[in-house]
């Protein structure tokens, strides 16, 4: 049942790196946002993929983590007060009254904003699940898909489940900190970089890794979401308990364009098509940023999406002020609430 309408100037969907910068780039022309996704955390593919790899592309910073890098947006934009609905999905978008757009999510939260900026990168996130039953009773407790500070397993008995690089990296870091690690992989072999692999067989020789391979999870244990052990069983069906207290299962996260293939909005390729002077798409309003935008020439880069969140600000200015005019100017002149 959707809850009453929460106004807001622009509606940002998807709070990865470019729909956060966005806050701050819509923010400095006076308007309001509101950002939604489906994920716990904001930070998109940097959180969900790739939190403790650096970036070397980033203007300004020679290099920097992924996860700093959110952290950084975060601050940038937390002067201009952005309302956040995470953990749930954009479900619908449609028209409001007056030519603004009305969405709702799958929570029932319903946003109206004057524009729409859709910031989905690939679509919304989800993660693969393994097919445990009950599993669902543990997931955000101790069943964690994604890890976003490493800190949370320290003196934990921790399992990993996967073969790829998220499961060899994270039982790689979480070595250093945790009480036990063991993954369990269905190959013996891992799909990991060369270098991961080797360091990760070099762990396993001395006993601060166990390779439990090749087997499969089979089942859990455990009582008011805290889990005890986790079931594995080799390709003979013969069962294994491992006592843990933490099961991350790194088996990719799937990615889809989900209910955004559905309004109306012009698709190539699984992204939106848009003009690459204003980042508007074919329905007035509604603009399109990041990797979900397809252009001639567009490249998936982070700093693409900046620049994109720049343009749409400007080109949704007089769809939001319809009586004030626009002058250009630089944050050097114009300063940030609250910030000398
Ligand atoms: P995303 O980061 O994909 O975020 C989109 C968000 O929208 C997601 O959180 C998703 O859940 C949400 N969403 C989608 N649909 C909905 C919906 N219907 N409702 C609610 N939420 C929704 N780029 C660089 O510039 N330099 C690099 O060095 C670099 N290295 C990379 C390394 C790896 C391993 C990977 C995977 C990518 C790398 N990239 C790099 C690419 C970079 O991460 C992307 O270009 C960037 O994340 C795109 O940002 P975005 O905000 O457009 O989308």
């Amino acid at each position: 049942m959707a809850n009453q309408p929460q106004t807001t100037d622009v509606a940002i969907i998807g709070a990865g790196p470019v729909g956060l910068f966005a806050v701050f780039e819509f923010g400095m022309l006076g308007m309001k946002a509101q950002v939604v996704d489906t994920l716990r955390a904001a930070g998109g593919q940097c959180v969900a993929l790739y939190p403790e790899k650096p970036i070397y592309d980033i203007p300004g910073y020679p290099r920097i983590s992924a996860a700093e890098l959110i952290e950084r947006l975060h601050e940038q934009a937390a002067p201009f007060a952005p309302v956040y609905h995470l953990d749930q999905q954009v479900t619908a978008l449609g028209p409001g009254a007056d030519g603004r757009w009305l969405l709702e999510t799958s929570v029932g939260t319903t946003v109206d904003a004057a524009v729409i900026v859709i910031a989905g990168g690939a679509g919304a996130f989800g993660p693969n699940r393994p097919p445990l039953p009950g599993i669902e009773e543990y997931e955000g407790k101790s069943v964690h898909y994604m890890v976003l500070r490493r800190q949370d397993f320290a003196g934990k008995r921790v399992v990993i489940a996967g073969g790829g690089d998220s499961a060899v990296d994270w039982a790689l870091s979480l070595a250093e900190v945790a009480k036990s690690v063991r993954i369990v992989h269905r190959r013996e072999k891992f799909r990991a970089a060369a270098d991961r692999g080797e360091r990760l067989h070099a762990l396993a020789a001395q006993g601060r890794i166990e390779l439990v391979v090749p087997c499969q999870l089979s089942g859990l244990e455990g009582e008011g979401g805290q889990i005890s052990a986790v079931l594995v069983a080799d390709l003979d069906g013969n069962e294994r308990r491992l006592e843990a207290d933490i099961l991350l299962p790194f088996y990719g996260l799937a990615v889809s364009l989900g209910p955004i293939a559905e309004w109306g909005l012009e698709v190539e390729r699984h992204r939106i098509a848009v003009d690459p002077a204003t980042c508007g798409t074919n329905r007035p309003g509604i603009f399109a940023i990041g990797d979900i935008a397809s252009y001639p020439g567009k490249l998936k880069l982070i700093l693409s999406g900046f620049a994109e969140a720049a343009l749409a600000a400007h080109a949704a200015h007089p769809l939001v002020f319809k009586d004030k005019a626009l002058h250009f100017e630089y944050s050097t002149d114009k300063g940030v609430p609250g910030l000398d």
